[in-house]
């Protein structure tokens, strides 16, 4: 592989146009427009966008958060999931994935990365809007993840392949049906459903990427960030008594923080 500084370089070009796209489809999914056409156009005034207006990470500072046509706000959330997605591919580049083997190629490690953190954004933006992860895209995300174990498993040799990809489904299955367990008894005790069937659609999708100790860490990782932003949003007044509040995100960081230091290293966080 080339040096890891030019690599972190190309990481970060490539990671801001792919997460200017990933905006796009957050925007476009629910409202079930094409992810292609028309090219991308200012949401106020549906005027379309120049080439110089629409460069990752540089345009929106160059207009100043605004459009030129209308003057309206664009927002800045828009310029910090390009950063974010460039920061995370750059971070691939780093990254020490456990989840697909010891002896894993590492430019299909790369590649994998790249696709699963890019593929966690758009889900994640989605469930802060809409309280929604759609089904598409956790199914698709999944069947990926199934297709980039049998490929990074197979290159290694046929034998442990398999043997890994069998893993990687029994912990999709794992996700899906544990988190429906869980929704349904918690639905039982609480009188209300408190965690949606998405959240175990997304559980089943990481579980194919990350395997069964990967999944279990996710989860552990995913309860107590949610749980101390929910408590932090309770006692700044931020939220309401009872009022609901998307866990994907926190699957989806979780995800990210064992695919990028990998299972060893949580592991030796947890008391022995
Ligand atoms: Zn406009």
């Amino acid at each position: 592989m080339p040096d890891p500084a030019t690599l972190s370089l190309a990481a970060a070009v490539l990671g801001a146009c792919f997460g200017s796209f990933l905006n796009v489809v957050a925007w476009r999914l629910p409202r079930q427009e094409s992810l292609v056409t028309p090219r991308s156009h200012c949401t106020h005034c549906g005027t379309r966008l120049r080439w110089f207006e629409n460069v990752p990470l540089l345009s929106w500072v160059l207009l100043a958060g605004r459009c030129r046509t209308c003057q309206r706000p664009i927002s800045v959330r828009y310029w910090l999931v390009e950063w974010l997605s460039a920061g995370l591919w750059v971070a691939a580049v780093w990254a020490r994935p456990t989840a697909m083997g010891a002896a894993a190629d590492p430019w299909l490690l790369l590649l994998a990365g790249w696709l699963l953190l890019s593929w966690l954004i758009p889900l994640v933006l989605i469930d802060l809007d809409h309280l929604w992860l759609p089904e598409p895209l956790c199914r698709y995300g999944l069947l990926l993840g199934l297709l980039c174990t049998g490929v990074i498993g197979l290159a290694q040799d046929p034998a442990s392949g398999r043997l890994l990809l069998l893993h990687h489904l029994l912990a999709a299955g794992v996700g899906l049906l544990g988190f429906e367990a869980v929704s349904g008894v918690a639905e039982r005790l609480l009188g209300k459903p408190a965690l949606g069937l998405g959240d175990a659609k997304l559980a089943a999708l990481l579980g194919a990427w990350l395997g069964l100790t990967g999944l279990v860490l996710t989860v552990v990782l995913a309860v107590f960030s949610g749980a101390a932003c929910g408590l932090a949003g309770r006692l700044s007044g931020r939220l309401a008594p009872g009022q609901p509040f998307p866990f994907g995100p926190f699957l989806a960081l979780g995800g990210a923080a064992v695919w990028l230091l990998g299972n060893r290293f949580w592991l030796a966080l947890l008391p022995a």
